[in-house]
């Protein structure tokens, strides 16, 4: 600007995956100004609520500012030691695998690449896993099975150019508000263009759109099945593209004829002229994007529901061409750059995987590794059981809050206090997380640390220091970098900053890749400090070193997959029959608020973003408020055999009877036994997982 004692750095909102491009305006007090970058391809200077209220979060109250052992202050040197002494004891005594890290879709890729490596190539254990299990490790698992990669075929353009828009368990007007923006704008300037929601709420999303399915919860692969079997039956696939590019649709479509149209309004709880007016919007339109979300993901089938999502847009040849393709959203900032990394428990580095032998060869040769982990480690659900059974004895929790966000929370609680070591990496002093740990280490927040994040259309953008880390506050790689050198791996871990650690990650994507695999940013090797300081937002696959990520690049183009016939797959889907609830018992769905983030250690901060909903609260059905005798802003007690809760009635007919909807955000902290996890079983899908957050039994009793 033209005030030479204001300084602009811009970077990037670290809050949901769009992954929105930030300018921040400091002064010589070093008082920030947020606002949009305008030149950011995912907003164009657009911001939302969250991203538009960041200045009011950088308040240093409540901040972690130095190191704890056992409850007293300590130096890092002495927090470190015993941190690198306890898990080599722990390896020594136990074997690899009884220690464990657990970390987050908001760590930095540097922070993930790091933690990775010395977890599955140095300790020699795959016990890392991430709370983007909780995200979309059902869409990672559903991409792998039908393309033979875990690729996002497409960019946020396509929402754009696309004349159908089906939205399928996604509130995306308040989870990834500034998507929502360009899709209600193009549709603003397209009126032709057409949205559909499908969704059990009628959530704000929901309103928008041009039809709402309020379908019934878990059955979208029977609707997606359903769609399947129309599609053939009206002669709508291609089938020049099936021959050429796929395999498996015979047994895709015999899968879906389990269920007789009439059966699917049953399944479904749809009416059938709502669900033939989809189809045939579906069907008659050829640009046409399907973005999914958390209302698939998040559930004991999650995977069968991305795959019959797939199987629709495969069937149709609708991928990998402009304003076509299966979207997957994510909810947190990096839950791509973690995949990339394979920050999750089944994979390896480089979107390679730890299953097959020669992808193991490459990375042990690339990170001369002494041993690494040879089949997949604990995902979160597991890793938390494996704490509380004792199997797993040292545990290090960066970037996250597990007492609060994992199923079965009141278990998890138990089983970190009877965990012998706990390590917990935190900007925050006082979580719920926190007061279970042995070592407190200060983490370097939001605007203080220097890395990378990758939104939910692969872009690779920079989020950038502007201020000081407070106190001793540190990034986390430093952290780990200090411990794999007192574990004896300094040789491997020699990295000084962040664009070190992003050369080696770039190097190990291109490293023996003959174009087999789909992650890589190989030209990036050669960027010096300087450029990596001064990096553009780029989608990968990256071209070369000057590449601007522009203009957007979609994957699959050519018809050619990453399976190793080359074609993409289809997947037979077994819809679940629905299952009946027990009398008296309602379906408990969790989901995000507008304005407020996680477990509300940051958004918690801003009066602004606390005064849209300030309380933890029940959407109930004015029906089911009357049976019980709820009154409105009355209590409701939540129950299971799980746990309990207590929050407000929010009495609207936005949710169906016999359901009821409760944020995911508030913790004890914030207000009284308000934890939804609690009562959130800790059931998970069988190929990813993931555990099924969205459809908990729970009794309702008005308080
Ligand atoms: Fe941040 Fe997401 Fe809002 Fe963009 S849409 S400003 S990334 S929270």
């Amino acid at each position: 600007g033209s005030n030479p004692s204001r300084q602009c750095v811009k970077t990037t909102c670290p809050y949901c995956g769009v992954g929105c491009g930030v300018a921040a305006t400091v002064d010589e007090a070093g008082n920030a100004t947020i606002a949009g970058d305008p030149d950011h391809p995912a907003n164009f200077g657009r911001l939302c609520s969250k991203g538009a209220a960041l200045a009011e979060t950088l308040d240093l109250d409540g901040r972690l500012l130095r190191p704890w052992v056992d409850g007293r202050p300590a130096s890092w040197e002495t927090a470190l030691d015993l941190v690198a002494r306890r898990f080599a004891e722990t390896i020594a005594e136990h074997g690899p695998d009884s220690v464990a890290f657990y970390v987050s879709g908001q760590c930095l890729t540097e922070d993930y690449y790091v933690a990775n490596k010395l977890m599955k190539g140095f300790i020699g254990s795959a016990n890392i896993d991430t709370n983007s299990r909780l995200c979309m490790a059902s869409t990672v698992a559903g991409h792998r099975r039908a393309f033979g990669s875990d690729t996002v075929p497409g960019c946020y353009t396509d929402l754009e150019q696309a004349d159908l828009v089906v939205l399928v368990g996604s509130n995306l007007a308040w989870c990834h508000p500034v998507l929502f923006q360009r899709l209600v704008a193009a549709r603003a300037a397209r009126p032709a263009m057409r949205i559909v929601a499908i969704d059990p709420r009628r959530t704000v999303t929901a309103e928008e759109a041009d039809l709402h399915l309020a379908i019934r919860p878990n059955s979208d692969a029977a609707l997606f099945n359903g769609l399947l079997a129309h599609l053939a039956d009206t002669g709508a696939v291609d089938r020049a593209f099936l021959a050429a590019h796929t395999e498996g649709f015979d047994q895709a479509l015999a899968a879906t004829r389990g269920l007789a149209p009439a059966a699917l309004a049953d399944a479904t709880g749809l009416d059938p002229a709502a669900i033939a007016r989809f189809y045939a919007l579906f069907r008659e339109t050829r640009r046409v994007v399907t973005v999914f979300s958390q209302g698939v993901n998040q559930s004991t089938g999650g995977t069968d529901k991305v795959n019959a999502i797939l199987n629709c847009h495969l069937a149709t040849g609708r991928i990998g061409r402009p304003g076509t393709g299966p979207f997957s959203v994510t909810g947190q900032p990096n839950a791509m750059g973690g995949r990339e990394v394979g920050g999750l428990a089944n994979q390896l580095a480089a979107h390679m995987e730890i299953e097959n032998p020669a992808h193991r060869d490459v990375v042990r040769r690339f990170w001369n590794a002494p041993r690494l982990a040879e089949r997949p480690g604990l995902k979160a659900v597991e890793l938390f059981q494996a704490i509380e059974a004792g199997r797993v004895k040292a545990v290090w929790i960066m970037c996250t809050n597990p007492a609060d966000s994992l199923p079965e929370a009141d278990r998890v609680v138990a089983a970190l206090r009877a965990c012998p070591f706990v390590v917990v990496s935190e900007a925050m002093a006082d979580t719920d997380t926190t007061r279970l740990a042995d070592v407190l280490l200060p983490a370097a927040a939001w605007g203080e640390k220097d890395g990378t994040v990758t939104n939910s259309e692969r872009r690779i953008s920079r989020q950038r220091a502007f201020r000081r880390a407070p106190g001793e506050a540190r990034p986390d790689w430093w952290a780990l970098t200090r411990v794999a050198c007192r574990l004896g791996f300094a040789d491997a871990f020699p990295y000084r900053n962040a664009a070190e650690i992003f050369r080696e990650h770039a190097a190990l994507s291109e490293f023996d890749n003959d174009g087999s695999r789909d992650f890589d940013i190989g030209p990036l090797v050669g960027l010096s400090d300087a450029a990596y300081d001064a990096m553009a937002p780029v989608q990968w696959p990256v071209r070369d070193l000057g590449d601007t990520g522009l203009p957007d690049r979609r994957l699959f183009g050519d018809g050619r997959f990453f399976t190793p016939s080359g074609k993409a797959r289809l997947i037979p889907i077994a819809a679940p029959q629905p299952v009946p609830m027990p009398e008296r018992m309602f379906v408990l769905n969790t989901g995000r608020v507008r304005d407020h983030w996680h477990t509300l250690t940051r958004t918690g901060l801003s009066p602004r973003l606390t005064a849209h909903l300030a309380e933890p609260f029940a959407e109930i059905h004015p029906d089911d408020a009357h049976r019980l005798g709820a009154s409105e802003a009355g209590l409701l007690r939540i129950k299971n055999s799980r746990g309990a809760i207590l929050v407000r009635a929010l009495v609207t007919d936005r949710v169906q009877p016999g359901s009821v909807f409760v944020p995911m955000h508030w913790t004890d902290r914030f207000a009284s036994a308000a934890r939804v996890d609690a009562v959130v079983p800790a059931d998970t899908d069988p190929i990813s997982g993931q555990p099924g957050s969205k459809a908990a039994a729970v009794r309702v009793e008005a308080y």
